[in-house]
């Protein structure tokens, strides 16, 4: 279990990463807007789509970190913050110290991306 002070520290960086995130989603949803509904030329369609594709994958990743903070935070008003979604083992602590919004223990979360791999 992360002492006070740690967990203190945590809390912080979670609340940055949580208030960062969602500035940078809404700026994302905000250049997508401002799109023209079409183009003339090719290129401009093509680097549109592969435009829109990318802000496809950065959302999405954004908002998978996002999550993950919010879980985070939720878990240490839970008094939870340092046992695994999973298993319900603690999370070593030297892990919550790096990363702040780890949700899963080492084992579990090597399971997890094993099964999310990209195909
Ligand atoms: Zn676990």
């Amino acid at each position: 279990m992360l002492d006070e002070k740690h967990t203190l520290r945590n809390r912080k960086w979670l609340e940055e990463q949580q208030a960062r995130l969602t500035t940078e989603l809404g700026d994302i949803h905000m250049v997508v807007d401002e799109r023209p509904g079409y183009s003339t030329h090719m290129a401009d369609q093509a680097s549109e789509v592969f435009e829109q594709a990318k802000n496809m994958a950065v959302t999405q990743r954004l908002k998978h970190t996002l999550d993950e903070v919010n879980r985070a935070l939720q878990k240490m008003d839970n008094g939870t913050y340092h046992l695994c979604d999973r298993c319900g083992g603690e999370i070593d602590q030297a892990r919550l110290q790096a990363l702040p919004h780890a949700t899963l223990c080492m084992p579990c979360q090597t399971r997890a991306e094993l099964h999310s791999r990209p195909r």
